[in-house]
């Protein structure tokens, strides 16, 4: 936490404003729209209320297919299974790790072949990393399919200048506790579309109708971030700023103590790219080893202390998802097989970071 957040909790305590709407909630929502870029923000209690929301206003049905990245957390594509929709997975190109556009052209036309109807893409920013916007923008225009990002681990990266969470027809983020800023958990819908703002604060409010009474024509759901949680999260956008600049530097100490090492490979910026560095992930050559899997290197750090974790498992891999069609070029299971993601909070020490590089190195053949 930085220093505020404390203050804004406890004036919704002293106002009484104990509750999913409230002054916090509107100051929230203003510093995000601005912060991102976009008309409007709805805080919502999850990343993944926000997604479901998305696809559902944007008219996700039963039966319909979305496409959507393999290489992400289960969130991106649990959401399409609420709306009794299909997910069909896309695999990464192998600069920035996201939905490769080739490959979803292709899964678009085929999908269409079949006689499919698609109604959304959802496009994911990995780890802080933009996807490749202008070729998928082409995409969703000439198949007049609309894209859905999701930024729920990109807030404050940007791709040419402009936010991630600012292109598609709805961007999602996420303040779950392990992103990058949180408000111990929450989310938020962004859109320059005013009507689906306005139809995303009726449903996630229980869709009341204006009427003396209890009135609904409309499914509504109870998705709304408190004004307790938005006060944290008014804190949290307060020190963003900085918190992006320690995860940077965190991913900048890494490279430099690692880079040297034959057989490790990092996630670069393309050109006109720019990432939170949510997370600093890395890619091993294994051959490189005294040990000889990515496994085994993780099991060491394990025994020092020092967690790492693999990188996502692809969706098309994962036992819930493993009757979907997948488009397939061996991206996202290469990376699966031979990355990690190494330590990375916001409060970790140089000399921590430090500590980590050594380790690394020693296991390390040389
Ligand atoms: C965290 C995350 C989500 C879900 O956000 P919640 O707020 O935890 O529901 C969705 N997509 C990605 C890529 C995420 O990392």
């Amino acid at each position: 936490m930085g220093d505020n957040e404390k203050k804004y909790v406890e004036e919704a305590f002293s106002t009484n404003w104990i509750a999913p709407l409230g002054p916090n909630v509107d100051f929230f929502e203003k510093q995000l729209s601005e912060y991102v870029g976009v008309n409007a923000a709805v805080s919502l209690n999850s990343g993944t209320a926000a997604l479901h929301l998305a696809l559902s206003l944007m008219g996700v049905n039963q039966g319909d297919v979305v496409l959507c990245q393999s290489f992400t957390f289960a969130a991106s594509a649990f959401p399409i299974l609420y709306c009794g929709a299909e997910p069909v997975f896309v695999d990464s190109e192998s600069d920035t790790w996201n939905i490769d556009p080739m490959l979803l052209e292709h899964a678009i036309e085929d999908q269409l072949q079949k006689g499919k109807k698609i109604t959304a893409i959802v496009v994911v920013h990995l780890y802080g990393m933009p996807a490749k916007m202008n070729e998928l923008l082409v995409i969703s225009e000439k198949y007049g399919i609309p894209i859905i990002e999701d930024a729920a681990e990109a807030l404050g990266s940007t791709y040419n200048n402009r936010a991630c969470g600012s292109f598609g027809k709805a961007g999602i983020l996420s303040f779950n506790g392990n992103k990058i800023i949180t408000t111990s958990g929450g989310g938020a819908l962004l859109s320059n579309d005013n009507s689906l703002i306005s139809k995303t604060r009726h449903v996630s409010a229980q869709a009341k109708d204006p009427a003396p009474c209890y009135l609904h024509t409309q499914v509504g759901y109870n998705y709304r971030l408190s004004n307790i949680s938005a006060g944290i999260g008014r804190g949290q956008m307060e020190v963003l700023p900085e918190r992006i600049e320690k995860r940077r530097a965190i991913f900048e100490q890494y490279k430099q103590g690692l880079e040297g090492l034959d057989g490790i490979s990092f996630l670069e910026e393309p050109n006109g790219f720019f990432s939170n560095r949510w997370l600093t992930t890395i890619v091993f050559d294994e051959n490189k080893f005294k040990l000889g899997t990515i496994e085994d290197l993780r099991q060491y750090l394990e025994t020092l202390n020092i967690e790492t974790r693999p990188l996502w498992k692809p969706l098309h891999q994962q036992p819930v998802f493993i009757n979907c069609q997948m488009y397939k070029n061996g991206i996202s299971d290469r990376l699966f097989a031979t990355g990690l993601c190494l330590p990375s909070g916001s409060n970790l020490s140089e000399s921590i970071i430090e500590s980590v590089i050594t380790e690394i190195k020693k296991y390390f053949v040389t």
